[in-house]
């Protein structure tokens, strides 16, 4: 190989590393970005009836299950769905630490540090729960949808050190369920997700 070549490979390989990192926003972006519990009104949670978890060891995926129409305003889908956890299912909060909306924004849900809940068999203490609006049984995720997934996922990995041998799919956990539909545990079954989020931490962030 001349040395020329080397270059030429050398550069290659760094390039199809870096290149999707560096067309990606850095992970400090997307934590800034996420919007809070205070920025879309819900009400804070009772600290006093939390079970905390102290350590992030898993990431996991959920959808909504249900139709999310184009027009939906994910503010008060948000607020629907945290007065059903609370009075109907006698939860401390919403289910899930994360919801993902139509156009890729990020809302936080319950507050990271306390354990997720679910309607399932499987014990998500210790794990990072995020929803993705829409029934993925009937349609396919659109790409920003995609792509915040793979930002959260990359942010969450890097700041608690998760594994990405770790991040799974509701279903991965339970029998009973079929979350998060079809045509998003596809993107788990195939690699896409861990993959985009290894080549997100290999860039800078
Ligand atoms: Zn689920």
């Amino acid at each position: 190989m001349t040395m020329k070549t080397m270059l030429t490979h050398a550069l290659l390989c760094a390039g199809v590393l870096l290149a999707p990192a560096l067309s990606a926003q850095p992970l400090a972006e997307v934590e800034r970005q996420i919007v809070s519990v205070a920025q879309w009104g819900a009400t804070p949670a009772d600290p006093a009836a939390a079970r905390k978890q102290d350590e992030i060891t898993h990431i996991t995926l959920h959808h909504q299950g249900e139709p999310f129409p184009a027009g939906t305003d994910p503010v008060a889908y948000l607020r629907k769905l945290q007065g059903w956890s609370r009075t109907t299912k006698h939860w401390l909060d919403i289910p899930y630490h994360y919801i993902i909306d139509l156009d890729g924004r990020i809302y936080e849900g319950r507050k990271l540090e306390y354990a997720g809940d679910t309607n399932t068999e499987y014990d998500p203490t210790g794990h990072a729960l995020i929803e993705v609006v829409g029934n993925f049984e009937e349609v396919e995720p659109n790409q920003k949808q995609l792509d915040a997934v793979v930002d959260l996922m990359a942010l969450l990995a890097a700041r608690h050190k998760v594994s990405i041998d770790a991040i799974h799919g509701h279903k991965d956990y339970s029998a009973q369920t079929v979350c998060p539909g079809e045509h998003l545990y596809r993107y788990l079954q195939d690699g896409y997700f861990r993959q985009k989020v290894a080549l997100r931490l290999a860039g800078p962030h």
